[in-house]
């Protein structure tokens, strides 16, 4: 259920917004806090967007217009035309990522089933589930919105459409006049403005490490989309070992690259969402290559070597909250 829980100021202070909602949608929970009076039909109206988008991009829902794309594979298929534009950046991510990420991970995703019950799969269900996977095998009709997937492949968008709906969802509010809110899609963070008081908002990145509470560091940013992927956020364990849901497409099997999690900021969350899952199958070295070539694009890399990597525009942003952790300024390669 969303709440809309209105707070007493007017305008709303640092810690009272005017409007905050939460809900558990996108398979995650979203929280909202607008700081300042719009009308309840804006709200209203954002989150029916929100569920809409959920109603057309969950894979995991059979009612889903993306299940039903993905149960039409040969054939031609129109979606709403939302779901097109999310496959297609989709694909532009993929194929700017050179297949690091993937939208047609699905097979894989649903072989691994790491949100449902998990276990390790058999060597040659990897080997058939990772043969499907390329971006490739998606053609889109540049002319309408008509998408054709070729047999056996599914799209599967959780590495993409949390941040699309973050994105849609701030427009909203933009459009509506508001010029200070947070969002709070599961981890990814879309601040309109900056605080009512004028001061840059502070983003609490939490420490990567399983079982672990804390927060590595923190991020001052105003008008900036801030968006988090790391294994801590959906995981399973199995004979010891930890299998977590960014999934390598090269390998099959959940991304090994020496990273505990990678925070992208930039001015879209849609953008630092495919990012950020990305440069987490990349691993640091080449996640940093391939982001000095986007414009805009600041990370903070976090080794499982316990060092804190940050380019260039964030050095002044982020502050290192963990002591266990070293910061270097990131060499872009
Ligand atoms: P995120 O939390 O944004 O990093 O996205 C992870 C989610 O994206 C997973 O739960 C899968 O639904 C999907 N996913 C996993 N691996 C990949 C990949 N290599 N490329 C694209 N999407 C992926
Ligand atoms: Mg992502």
């Amino acid at each position: 259920m969303f709440l809309f829980l209105p707070a007493c100021a007017n305008r709303g202070s640092e810690n009272n917004p005017v409007f905050r909602t939460q809900d558990g949608l996108l398979g995650t929970v979203i929280n909202v806090s607008v700081y300042e009076n719009v009308k309840e039909q804006v709200l209203t109206d954002m989150v029916a967007r929100v569920r809409d988008i959920d109603a057309m991009m969950a894979s995991r829902s059979a009612l889903s217009d993306l299940s039903a794309l993905n149960n039409s594979s040969g054939e031609a298929f129109t979606p709403p035309r939302a779901l097109y534009d999310v496959i297609a950046a989709g694909l532009d991510w993929s194929a700017r990522s050179n297949g690091a990420f993937d939208i047609t991970i699905g097979p894989l995703v649903t072989l691994w089933d790491i949100g449902g019950t998990p276990k390790v799969p058999d060597q040659d269900r990897v080997d058939a589930a990772k043969a499907l996977v390329d971006y490739k095998k998606v053609e889109m009709d540049p002319q309408g919105p008509s998408v054709r997937l070729q047999p056996g492949t599914r799209i599967d968008l959780g590495g993409i459409a949390k941040g699309y709906a973050c994105d849609e969802a701030a427009a909203m509010l933009r459009d509506a006049g508001v010029g200070h809110a947070i969002l709070d899609f599961g981890g990814n963070i879309y601040t309109i403005g900056a605080k009512p008081s004028g001061a840059l908002w502070k983003i609490a990145i939490k420490t990567p490490v399983i079982g672990e509470q804390g927060y590595i560091g923190l991020l001052q940013v105003s008008d900036a989309a801030v968006v988090t992927s790391g294994p801590y956020e959906r995981y399973f364990e199995q004979d010891g070992a930890l299998f977590h849901h960014i999934l390598d497409p090269d390998t099959g099997y959940p991304a090994q690259s020496g990273l505990l999690s990678v925070t992208i900021v930039c001015d879209s969350a849609m953008q630092a969402d495919a990012l950020s899952t990305a440069c987490f199958v990349m691993g640091a070295e080449k996640g940093l290559g391939f982001l000095s070539g986007i414009e805009g694009a600041e990370a903070v890399f976090v080794l499982d070597d316990f060092s804190v990597r940050v380019t260039k525009g964030l050095t002044g942003c982020f502050q290192l909250l963990d002591e266990r952790f070293d910061l270097y300024e990131a060499d872009f390669t």
